[in-house]
């Protein structure tokens, strides 16, 4: 069975067909000038959320059923802790991050002390995926359930992420990477969870530059709003509302911007937007990646 046949099978298994398909009319915006890939007619992703709209329901209520998810943060499950090992690597002091390579950078994030979230945390969350993944989707940073475990998107958001791979034709740690913008829990005074400051994101932002360096993926997807603003380098004050639809640049490759998961579980109306903004990210790599 081919692999497109394998994963219409699966998704059909639970319950999410029909397979998204890139149609003949995509391929217009194969033969696009580069620059009219910087913005997407309305319509298309319009089109899309009416075409796939029942099938990213599908997506969410598969991931939500049986799991509840505490509304004051969706990374709230009790999976069991385990830390993550990281080999010591021997990093001399004055590497800058942008220059280390894959172990250098791990061991130099694992012992991190470049701003106060390095006080509370249990673990750091390097990162997850394929080193030479072609979709690298950023989220803001741990929640709890991450700190322990050290691995980013776990709990009930991490499995409508895994879901939402899967409706895409990728898979954690096949031909997709999965990172934060900072490394370190950010908690507020009580305990819980928080988006973190301009001076952590400045703090820990070499390393994504790293990553995406190292990686050289092909998209860029950020979840949420922390991940699109410290991205693109915009006022606080801007809605991801209105970064919807558009490809942004950065670093040089395209960056789609769509909600996080987590505000997904609680705001299931916005499933189509969602599922929109994927197709934009898709139809973009097919354009950027062929
Ligand atoms: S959040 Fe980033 S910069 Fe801050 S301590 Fe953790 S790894 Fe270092």
């Amino acid at each position: 069975m081919s692999d497109m046949n394998r994963r219409s099978a699966f998704l059909d298994e639970i319950g999410l067909g029909p397979i998204w398909v890139r149609r003949e009319g995509g391929i217009e915006l194969l033969d696009a000038a580069p620059e009219a890939i910087e913005t997407m007619p309305q319509q298309v992703t319009d089109v899309a959320a009416g075409l796939q709209a029942e099938a990213m329901s599908a997506i969410v209520e598969s991931t939500i059923v049986g799991e509840p998810v505490n509304e004051s943060s969706a990374w709230s499950d009790d999976s069991a802790p385990a830390s993550v090992p990281v080999p010591h690597i021997a990093v001399p002091e004055m590497v800058s991050p942008l220059a280390m390579d894959w172990p250098q950078l791990q061991q130099a994030v694992a012992s991190c002390t470049a701003c106060g979230l390095c006080h509370g945390r249990k673990n750091t969350v390097f990162g997850v995926g394929d080193n030479k993944a072609k979709w690298l989707f950023i989220g803001e940073g741990p929640g709890r359930n991450e700190d322990m475990q050290g691995e980013p998107f776990v709990g009930p958001a991490g499995k409508l992420l895994d879901n939402i791979l899967l409706a895409m034709g990728l898979k954690r740690g096949e031909n997709a990477y999965i990172a934060n913008i900072v490394k370190c829990r950010p908690t507020d005074g009580t305990g819980r969870d928080r988006p973190p400051s301009p001076e952590e994101v400045a703090a820990c932002m070499p390393y994504l530059q790293r990553q995406i360096e190292l990686i050289q993926p092909t998209v860029l997807v950020a979840l949420g709003k922390t991940a699109a603003l410290s991205l693109l380098g915009l006022d606080p004050a801007t809605p991801v509302s209105k970064l919807r639809g558009s490809v942004h640049r950065y670093a040089d490759r395209p960056l789609i911007v769509t909600y996080h998961p987590a505000y997904l579980l609680r705001q299931l109306g916005d499933k189509g937007k969602v599922w929109a903004d994927l197709c934009l990210a898709m139809s973009t790599y097919a354009q950027v990646g062929e």
